[in-house]
């Protein structure tokens, strides 16, 4: 492992869900990747420690997607090694472990979390001391059932051991560059036919929402950059677990290019907003304005540095 180099500012990169923080709100985006930064030193700033300590907050959907894709990347291993795959029940029961698991980490270790937030998984639930209620707890059971059944039966698992399919990745952390900026892409499966076209999968466990086609073709554009695959040779099929549907995409050099576009405008956005774009400085935080959309502010992570700065802006 790489030793620790310890950085004043944070490394600049982009990201498809970095450019979603931004597009939630300002501040959310200031929190997670500026105000957090050096959170978890010692000597860190109260707020900074708290921002860092907020960061690493979870919740029942993003735990229940966490849980599928550890079951989807055991499957894809028991495709490789020729082994029998697990049925719905097999995975239903260690996403439900899972969701125990961190079920009780959040009832139980809450003041471990407040001394070392990077040592227990937190639901925001139990942070908040918000009540989960019968009918959300019932969603997310339906859910689990769902998204079990639904990726033991997707098409993938014969695609992937057909004769001279060639895995590229899995979950694999792994970046390009556009105009020297390094981009984040972490497609959930990726993999190469005989006849050479490279096939992208992601694995949804919620609702179908136009950002998830942009965040595939993104994943296609990497594909497209790093792999030196052409456009046409690339598919992006987003498999909606809890709905049971799926969306295929497949691209063009020119559809790519507005996607490169894109990125480029979101980056010019992100980098207004530093003083120092050489040194990722950012402005002072009062640049970072709190949404105007207030509805779901006790839902997010932050809200315990916001909640003063609310109550006032509305009295
Ligand atoms: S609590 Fe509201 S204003 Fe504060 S970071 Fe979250 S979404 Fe933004």
């Amino acid at each position: 492992m790489a030793d620790y180099v310890r950085r004043e500012y944070p490394q600049w990169s982009w990201s498809f869900s970095r450019q979603q923080t931004l597009t939630s709100c300002l501040r959310r985006y200031y929190y997670n990747y500026y105000g957090s930064h050096n959170g978890w030193e010692s000597g860190a700033t109260a707020e900074a420690a708290l921002a860092y300590r907020l960061k690493k907050l979870s919740n029942l959907y993003l735990v229940l997607g966490d849980a599928l894709h550890k079951s989807a990347y055991y499957m894809v291993e028991r495709v490789l090694a020729g082994k029998v795959l697990p049925g719905a029940d097999f995975v239903e029961e260690e996403i439900r472990r899972q969701l125990r698991k961190v079920w009780k980490s959040s009832r139980d270790d809450r003041d471990l979390f407040l001394r070392r937030p990077n040592r227990v998984d937190m639901l925001q639930e139990f942070y908040y001391q918000m009540e989960v209620s019968e009918e959300t707890l019932a969603k997310i059971n339906e859910r689990i059932k769902q998204v079990s059944r639904a990726i033991v039966a997707s098409t993938v698992w014969g695609e992937l051991g057909a004769r001279g399919v060639e895995l590229i990745s899995c979950e694999q952390f792994d970046t390009f560059t556009i105009d020297g900026t390094p981009v984040f892409a972490v497609p959930d499966l990726l993999y190469r036919s005989s006849e050479g076209s490279w096939t992208i999968v992601d694995w949804k466990t919620g609702d179908e929402v136009g950002d998830n086609q942009d965040q595939v073709a993104l994943y296609a554009l990497y594909v497209q950059n790093k792999h030196k695959v052409p456009a046409e040779k690339i598919i992006a099929r987003l498999e909606y677990l809890s709905l049971q549907t799926q969306r295929q995409l497949t691209f063009t050099p020119e559809d790519l290019m507005v996607v490169e576009e894109k990125a480029r405008a979101s980056m010019k956005k992100m980098r207004d907003l530093l003083i120092d774009p050489a040194e990722n400085i950012p402005k002072s935080k009062k640049a970072f304005v709190l949404t105007d959309s207030r509805g779901l502010c006790p839902w997010c992570n932050f809200y315990e540095l916001c909640k003063g700065e609310l109550e006032r802006s509305v009295s």
